[in-house]
This record gives structure tokens, sequence and C-alpha cells, in this order.
């Protein structure tokens, strides 16, 4: 199943547990809208080269749209589909002022040069610069985009609309970026398995972690971990996998990485299959990178007791209902991963009032977020007796539904 049917298909669930008319329901899933745009570009070597970009705007009866941009070759109008949609519920599961929306362009920016990128970058925000603003649709980083990109997009835009930092977020410090974005998705991640952990009895100090991923959201998400005394056994990244049953020092990993590029040469662990982390023996496991790796190939082997998706869907409906049955706790990706999104709220805040607030504000903020919408999910949980993502669904869902309503449909 695709991310889009995957997506859907838990909006559906959640309409039927709410109750929800068929008129709302059918409303609430189509995108408000699709946005297509031929990106072509000269190469550093004059040739031209063209892609394709994207931005579904998906819904904004709570709010201007919000939401990353994605450089990867695998960007398809389906997958950012579920993505915008995925943020709808985000944003409502967070309660932050928002709907959803998702952008991308099908490239490897791997494969392309700083200048290349930023002219790719201009190029695309040329042709969608009338359809995002500051209470319209605020773009953020995602999947091989970074502060930089949004340093591009906000001087293309500046110069079609005038200075306008609020346009962007995720931007650097130095043009008006909020102290704690970087790490705000790993931080939040880590915020949300302790309210997780706490249910049970547990905390982060002493547990077995694996981390797929090594891109912003897992290094963050792993340093905290083991300043925390997490012990975390197995981490992966493109480049490879490592292991180390006692806990690999990950200051000494990230010091590897940022000196020689890969993960698998450290001398701190025993490098393995880049597959085998998912099923990996350990306490929690945390997918920090691309959608649907836990699917019917893997699901039945993997160990872990409790799942955060860092990542955006990286749980097929086939491995959620196998998990399930093996009595896995899945913390959703709509919850567990809007850290990044919360934090580019406040930084929003802060743009339109003019005053920047100190990182200790920041992440204070982002904590009493995430434990309100951990205790507002767990709520949801026991109303309708279902999963916990069926929990945030219903919850995310549920707010965007009474907005729409609030707003009506008179012409
Ligand atoms: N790309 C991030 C996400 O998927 C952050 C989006 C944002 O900050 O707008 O949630």
């Amino acid at each position: 199943m695709n991310a889009l049917a995957a997506t859907n298909r838990n909006f559906r669930l959640a309409a039927r547990l709410l109750g929800l008319d068929s008129k709302l329901e059918k409303s609430l899933l189509i995108p408000f809208r699709e946005i297509k745009v031929e990106c072509t570009i000269p190469k550093d070597d004059g040739t031209l080269v063209s892609y394709v970009g994207f931005r579904i705007q998906h819904d904004n009866a709570r709010g201007p749209m919000k939401g990353g941009i994605r450089y990867h070759p695998e960007v398809d109008p389906d997958e950012v589909n579920a993505l915008a949609q995925l943020m709808t519920w985000k944003t409502a599961v967070a309660d932050i002022p928002y709907g959803g929306a998702k952008g991308g362009i099908g490239c490897n920016p791997r494969d392309l040069s700083r200048s290349e990128l930023e002219r790719l970058t201009r190029v695309f925000t040329q042709k969608i610069h009338d359809l995002i603003g500051i209470h319209t649709d605020v773009p953020a980083p995602d999947m091989g985009t970074n502060a930089q990109t949004m340093a591009w997009i906000l001087d293309e835009y500046s110069k079609f609309h005038g200075h306008s930092p609020a346009v962007v977020t995720g931007k650097p410090i130095d043009l008006g970026g909020s102290l704690g974005r970087e790490a705000a998705t790993g931080r939040g991640v880590v915020y949300a398995t302790e309210a997780l952990l706490a249910e049970y009895g547990k905390s982060i100090e002493g547990m077995a972690f694996v981390i797929q991923g090594f891109g912003n959201v897992g290094s963050w998400a792993a340093s905290l971990i083991h300043e925390k005394g997490g012990k975390i056994v197995a981490v992966s990244d493109i480049t490879g996998a490592i292991k180390n049953p006692n806990g690999i020092d990950i200051p000494q990993l990230l010091k590897h990485k940022e000196a020689t590029g890969d993960l698998k040469s450290f001398i701190g662990g025993d490098s393995m299959d880049a597959n085998e982390v998912l099923v990996h023996e350990c306490d929690v496991l945390i997918p920090c990178a691309l959608g649907g790796v836990l699917n019917r190939e893997n699901a039945a082997d993997v160990k872990a007791k409790f799942i955060i998706e860092a990542a955006n869907h990286p749980t097929d409906p086939e491995a959620d209902e196998i998990l399930s049955k093996k009595g896995v706790i899945i913390l959703p990706d709509i919850y567990a991963n809007a850290g990044g999104v919360t934090v580019s709220y406040f930084e929003w805040v802060q743009n339109i009032q003019g005053f920047m607030w100190d990182e200790e504000k920041v992440n204070k903020e982002l904590k009493k977020y995430m434990s309100g919408a951990f205790h507002n999910i767990k709520n949801m949980c026991q109303t309708h007796d279902c999963s916990l993502r069926m929990g945030a669904f219903t919850l995310g869902v549920n707010r965007v539904a009474r907005a729409t309503t609030l707003r009506g449909w008179e012409a």
C-alpha cells in the first residue's frame, strides 16, 4: 500500500470512530490545492536539466498551511499528498494554529553542487511565490533541505514581496531563525519517548535503543538519549550501520561522521547490515529516515517493545497490524515528530512579534506542547478504546473537523 492509500485509510478509520458525516469526511480528504511546476536550471557545465517540483496544500481550516520541502529522488505527487495530509493532522495534534502542506522536488541533492541547489531552489520559489506567504503557506526544511535552502527561498520570495522572514521557518539564526529549531524534531522525539515510557513506569536511562537514520532528526535524538543515560546499541544511515551491545559513544560517532562522512568505519562499534537494524535486539526502535521501512517483510521480526515514529509514515498498515498483534507499542509520527513544526510555530511567532526567545524558553515551551499533546492523545485512546495511532488521528481530525464546521460552507 503506498503512503497516500495508507494515510487515507488511517484518516477514514479515525473518521468512523468520530462518527463524522460522510460529506465532511470527503471534504477533509481532498487537498485544498495541488501545485506542480517545471524547474529547469543550467548545470555548472552549462547543460540544461529539468526537475518537477510539487507543493500540496492540504487544509487551512485552522490557520496557514505548514510543512516542509523535501529534495529526494523518490518524491512523487502521491507521497507529497500523503505527507501534506499528515501535516494537517500533526499541527492539529500539536494544537498549533496551522493547517498542513508539503512540498518537494524529485532530485538527488547529493548529485547537485551548492550553486545548482541554489538555482533550483530559486526557480522553484519563482514558480510558487504567489501561492505561499506568511498567512497562507509557510514552508520549512525536510529531508534533503536545510536552513540554507530556507535562506534562498526567503531571499527569492523577498524580491517579489519585500523582506518577509516569517514566510519560511527553519531559517539560519542570522536571518531570524529560532534558537533550538535545528534540534527541535529530535528533542521533541525524546520528550515524546519520555512521556510514553513514563506510562509504563520506565525512563530512558538504561534502556537499549536502535536509531535508524542519522541525519538531523536521528543524530539529535541519539545525542539527547545518550545524554539522558540511554544505551544506543545500533545506528544506521545511508552509508551503513554499526552496533555495540554496550552502547555506542554518540558524541565520538558524531565527530567521526563529521570527519569521514560515514558510520561503518567507526571503531567504537562493529559494522552490520543496515537492513538488520530494524530487527536488532533493543527496547526502543526509532526509525528516523524514509517512510514505509517497517512492512510485512520485516514486521514479524522486530524485537523492540516500543517504536517511536520519528520519520513520517515509517510503518505501513500491514506492519502496523502485525506489530500490534505482537503487543509492540507504536508512538505515531503525527505526534512523535511534531517537535519540529512546533518550534517552527515558535519561530514564526518570534518573527511576527519581532522578538527573539532564548533557547531555554523554546525548549520549555516545546516540552509543554509535547506533554499536553500526549495527555490529549491518551484521553482519545480512552474515549474510543483505540491504539495510540488512532488516538492521535481522532484528536487531530476532530479538531480540523470542528474548525471546518464552524467556518461553514456558505459561498
Ligand atoms: N518537515 C518537518 C515535518 O515533517 C517540519 C515541518 C515544519 O516545520 O513546517 O514535520
